[in-house]
C-alpha cells in the first residue's frame, strides 16, 4: 500500500484564515489573504473552529494518490460522499500482474491458512484467465474477481471533510486497511497544514469518550490515541 499526497490548496492555512476574518472584517478577501500572517491565520482557525465555524476549512483541499490496495478498502472509501474519486476501472485494465492481490495480514502470518488463500485466488486468476480467452470482455470477466482484488485510487478531500474521515477511519473499530489509509493521509496533510488537523484523528481524541460502546476494542486507550495523534 503507498498513500502520497499529490496536492493540496497552496498556503492552505492562510486562505482558510482569511476566509474566517472575511466574515467579520470591512476589507476585502483579495486584501485580506495579502496581509494575513500565518500566526494570525492559525489562531483564526483554531478560534473559529472551536465554535463550529467549520465551513471556513472547506476552502482547503488534499489529493492523494492511494496505491495498490483492495476493492474492500476503496469501496469502504467511496462510501465518504463529500470527496471526489477516480479509481483504476476493471472494465479497461486487465489483472495479470504478479502482485494481484492484498493479503491481509491475519491471513499471513498463519501459513496453512495463507495457501488456502492463495491457492482459491490462484484459481480465480485461472478462470479470469479463461474468460478472457473464451472472448469475454472485462467487464463481464471482472465478475469472478474478489474483494482482494488490488486496485488505484485518487481521492480529493477538503480538509473539513478529511476531519470527519480520520474521525471514523482512524478509529480502532475502523477496518485495519482503511484505518492504516486514513492514519497515513492525516500524517501527510498534517504535516502540510498542521494548524488545520491539530487535533484531527478517532473522534473520541477530542470527544473525550468512546462512542462505540460495547464494540469498543478493550486495548483503546483515549490518553494513548491523543498522544500518538498529536504528534503523528
Ligand atoms: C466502523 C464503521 C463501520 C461501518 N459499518 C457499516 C456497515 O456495516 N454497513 C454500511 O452500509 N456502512 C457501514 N459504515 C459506513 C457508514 O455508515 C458511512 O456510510 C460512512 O462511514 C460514511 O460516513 P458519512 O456518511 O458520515 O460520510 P460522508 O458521506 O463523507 O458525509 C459527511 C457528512 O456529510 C453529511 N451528509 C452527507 N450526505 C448526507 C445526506 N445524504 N444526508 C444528510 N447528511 C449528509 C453528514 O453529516 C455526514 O456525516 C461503517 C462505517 C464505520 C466507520
Amino acid at each position: 500500500m503507498k498513500v502520497k499526497l499529490l496536492r493540496h490548496t497552496t498556503d492552505p492555512e492562510l486562505l482558510c484564515g482569511a476566509a474566517a476574518l472575511t466574515s467579520t472584517k470591512i476589507g476585502r478577501p483579495s486584501e485580506i489573504l495579502e496581509n494575513i500572517d500565518s500566526e494570525t491565520a492559525k489562531r483564526i482557525i483554531k478560534r473559529v473552529t472551536g465554535y463550529e465555524h467549520v465551513s471556513v476549512i472547506e476552502h482547503a483541499s488534499f489529493t492523494f494518490s492511494i496505491e495498490g490496495v483492495s476493492r474492500t478498502m476503496t469501496h469502504q472509501l467511496v462510501r465518504h460522499r463529500v470527496a471526489s474519486y477516480t479509481q483504476q476501472s476493471q472494465r479497461y485494465v486487465t489483472y495479470d500482474t504478479p502482485e494481484k492481490y492484498v493479503t491481509p495480514p491475519s491471513i499471513t502470518k498463519n501459513t496453512r491458512v495463507k495457501e488456502i488463500f492463495d491457492d482459491a485466488l490462484e484459481k480465480i486468476s485461472e478462470t479470469y484467465q479463461k474468460l478472457l480467452k473464451a472472448g469475454i470482455p472485462k467487464e463481464d470477466a471482472r465478475f469472478i474477481l474478489p474483494n482482494a482484488a488490488k486496485t488505484n485510487i485518487i481521492v480529493t478531500m477538503n480538509a473539513r471533510e478529511l476531519q470527519h474521515f480520520c474521525n471514523l477511519r482512524c478509529c480502532a473499530r475502523a477496518q485495519w486497511e482503511i484505518r492504516e489509509v486514513a492514519t497515513e493521509m492525516l500524517k501527510q496533510a498534517k504535516k502540510a497544514a498542521p494548524a488545520l488537523f491539530e487535533n484531527a484523528g478517532p473522534a473520541c481524541i477530542l470527544r473525550g469518550y468512546c462512542a462505540e460502546g460495547k464494540m469498543k476494542p478493550p486495548e483503546c486507550n483515549i490518553e494513548e490515541l491523543r498522544k500518538r495523534f498529536r504528534n503523528l
